[in-house]
């Protein structure tokens, strides 16, 4: 089972990627997290990506590539992922796509796409309130007020032209998760085709 988890700052993706992640037995990829745990340790690819994530841009695409093509390989070879946060733009999906396949053939697979792409789908509205209660109960330094406007630019002109190229592809699976925790959860499972 390979999932991908699409959606703005603040819709959830975290929360329900961890319990899709226990559920269907597989491995949440949180990039964000992956992101967070190299500036706290102050590596040379955090310090490269602390100020762009502080100001709520996006990271480069050939960082993010080197940084989570390995670790979604090896959460395949394992059974399967949840992958939250990536990609977050068209071509971070299409260079993903040719290294996946490269992976797959050196492994003599022929997969040609994940099992879903769900699109967690929360009006914008929604999404300021909730991320400023989240700066405010878990002191997110990366979610100022200002900050938080800026991701959820970036994520309307960067990511959502990622979000119609899925759909143009026939692939993507909108859930509307404005809900509370557990509805939204229920939906997505039955959007992967299983009984919440
Ligand atoms: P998140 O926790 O998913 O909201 O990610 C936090 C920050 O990490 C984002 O605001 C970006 O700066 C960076 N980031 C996470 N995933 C990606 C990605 N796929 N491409 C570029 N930047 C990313």
């Amino acid at each position: 089972m390979e999932i991908l988890l699409i959606g703005p700052p603040g819709c959830g993706k975290g929360t329900q990627g961890s319990r899709l992640a226990d559920r269907f037995a597989v491995r949440h990829i949180a990039v964000g997290d992956l992101l967070r745990a190299e500036v706290a340790a102050e590596t040379s690819l955090g310090n490269r990506v602390r100020e762009i994530m502080a100001r709520g841009d996006l990271v480069p695409d050939a960082v993010i590539l080197d940084l989570v093509i390995p670790v979604v390989e090896d959460a395949y070879a394992a059974g399967g992922f949840v992958l939250d946060g990536f990609p977050r733009t068209v071509p971070q999906a299409v260079e993903a796509k040719r290294l996946f396949m490269r992976y797959l053939a050196q492994r003599e697979e022929e997969r040609h796409a994940a099992s879903a792409v769900l699109y967690l789908d929360v009006p914008r509205s929604v999404l300021t309130d909730r991320l400023i209660r989240r700066a405010q109960l878990d002191g997110r330094s990366d979610d100022t007020a200002e900050v938080i406007a800026r991701r959820l630019t970036v994520f309307e002109e960067a990511t959502l032209p990622l979000v119609n190229h899925f759909r143009g592809l026939g692939r993507l699976r909108v859930v509307e998760a404005a809900g509370a925790v557990d509805e939204v959860t229920k939906r997505l499972t039955r959007a992967l085709g299983y009984a919440a």
